[in-house]
């Protein structure tokens, strides 16, 4: 369809988390893009569950890798629109990708009509947002739905036992108890933490404000730019969505994006040239869910 071929605007990516912008403008009232930190969830009914997030070959929580704001202005039902994608970062496997699509109308039950201010709220409230306004709890080391609860001070939510494990050597351990000051103590070194760990995306964003478009390059109905003559996909390789529309290309993380990754954040043992993500060419509303889209990934060779 016609849609199809009009590219939307290159969004803005913001970068990690709490060092590099204040937190209030990652939120998901802000409709943030970014790299980094936990997602920021645009509807909060039909999050993926552990289950989806887990990785197909280690069975281990997939990490949030970025996520991407991208309206699109001529649907009336995707007026807020977002793509969030995950990977696995434990050796050896690292393969596993998985991307999901969420959008709302602009009337809807999550947010505002009009759109977010651009002021920083007046006090900075549940920073670490580990319960949605719904009341669904998350799991306090990756942000994604938490079912699991802390035996012990039924406070602590987690998406699995990995992540509860992590999370007693980091902290809580010591703070495991029912009283609500130790947690509150649990939930500053748990921030702490977090922001070290992005701290590291400071020096990336200096490198990238010169070319910002070589990170990301979005354009829906485009075609993709591939890094080697291997690997290509066809067009049977993209399997269409469930409501039965073909699949078309969206965006595309680029080398200098996953180099850097994979050099500071997510081993070793992290090779790929480029991912590129193909969606719904309909965006198809299937309810409120996360519908899962489809990404592509592309090596490099050695004979590049
Ligand atoms: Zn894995
Ligand atoms: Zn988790
Ligand atoms: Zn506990
Ligand atoms: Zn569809």
């Amino acid at each position: 369809m016609a849609s199809a071929e009009v590219p939307t605007p290159v969004p803005v990516v913001e970068l990690g988390f709490a060092v590099e912008a204040p937190g209030w403008r990652l939120r998901s009232e802000q409709f943030p893009s970014k790299v980094g930190g936990r997602p920021a969830w645009l509807s909060e009914c039909g999050l993926p569950g552990p289950a989806e997030l887990a990785c197909p070959l280690c069975r281990r929580p997939l990490a949030f890798l970025l996520q991407l704001y991208a309206p699109l202005p001529d649907r009336a039902d995707a007026f807020h629109r977002s793509l969030l994608v995950f990977c696995c970062r434990e050796p050896p496997c690292c393969a596993a990708l998985r991307v999901f699509r969420n959008q709302l109308p602009r009337k809807n039950d999550h947010y505002p009509y009009e759109p977010p201010s651009e002021e920083p709220p007046d006090e900075e409230d549940d920073s670490l947002s580990l319960q949605l306004r719904s009341g669904v709890h998350l799991c306090r080391v990756c942000g994604c739905l938490g079912p699991k609860v802390c035996s012990k001070c039924h406070k602590a939510h987690y998406c699995s036992k990995d992540h509860q494990i992590l999370d007693w050597k980091l902290g809580h351990k010591q703070s495991c108890t029912t009283s609500d000051e130790a947690l509150e103590a649990d939930l500053d070194s748990i921030a702490k933490h977090e922001s070290r760990e992005d701290e590291i995306f400071q020096k990336f964003k200096t490198q990238i404000a010169l070319e910002p478009d070589q990170i990301l390059r979005y354009g829906r109905g485009i075609d993709a730019i591939w890094i080697s003559g291997e690997n290509i996909p066809q067009e049977r390789d993209i399997p269409n969505c469930p409501c039965g529309a073909r699949r078309i290309f969206e965006f595309q993380v680029m080398p200098q994006l996953l180099n850097y990754l994979k050099a500071d954040r997510l081993g070793k043992s992290i090779d790929w040239g480029t991912l590129a993500v193909f969606t719904c060419a309909e965006s198809c509303n299937l309810g409120t869910k996360y519908t899962e889209e489809f990404i592509w990934k592309q090596d490099f060779t050695d004979t590049n």
